[in-house]
Formats: C-alpha cells, structure tokens, sequence
C-alpha cells in the first residue's frame, strides 16, 4: 500500500466519486449561453451519508483531481483483493475443520 499524505496545500490524495460536466445556462440574456451552448463546468458528484453531493472544478485541477480518483480505485481494488483472498483462505479452513469431523 503506498502510503498517503495528509491533505494538505499540495491538493488532494485520495478522492471518490465521479467526474461530469455541469452544463447550465447563466440567465444573462446577452451571453453567448442564451441561444448557443450552455456553459460547461467539470464537476465530481461523490456520495455523503448515502447521498450524493457535487463539486465544481476548474480545468486546472482536473489532472489532480483524475489522479486522486485513480489512487483511491487502486487502493480499493488492492483491499477488494486482500478481502478476497481472506474469505477463500477462510473456507479453505472450514472446509478442513469439516473434513476432520468426519473422519
Ligand atoms: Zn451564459
């Protein structure tokens, strides 16, 4: 496991959640959003307390942002795998306590 860094001025380490676009119209009846395209913001929705909340994000940040996202997926892969490896070698152990009753 790498290991991480405090949250701190150099951005953020770890983050969850998902990457879109906000795309909304700003009401001025002179911007360009009026009759063309909408404005787009890159935002992260990421899940609190089972709800999800959002972020908006300027492009600068993106990188950072999309490589926190990576750590955390690495790092939750990394113990998805641990834990399965866990639950085989715990029925391995169940199955040999099983067998040794029946013998
Ligand atoms: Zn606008």
């Amino acid at each position: 496991m790498p290991r991480h860094r405090a949250l701190g001025t150099e951005g953020p380490q770890l983050l969850r959640g998902k990457l879109f676009v906000l795309r909304r119209r700003c009401g001025k009846p002179t911007c360009h959003c009026a009759s063309g395209e909408a404005h787009e913001t890159p935002a992260l929705a990421y899940p609190v307390a089972g709800r999800t909340n959002t972020v908006t994000l300027a492009h600068a940040n993106l990188a950072e942002v999309r490589a926190s996202l990576a750590r955390y997926e690495a790092a939750r892969a990394e113990l998805d795998a641990a834990a399965d490896a866990g639950i085989a070698a715990l029925r391995r152990s169940m199955a040999a306590s099983r067998d040794r009753r029946q013998v």
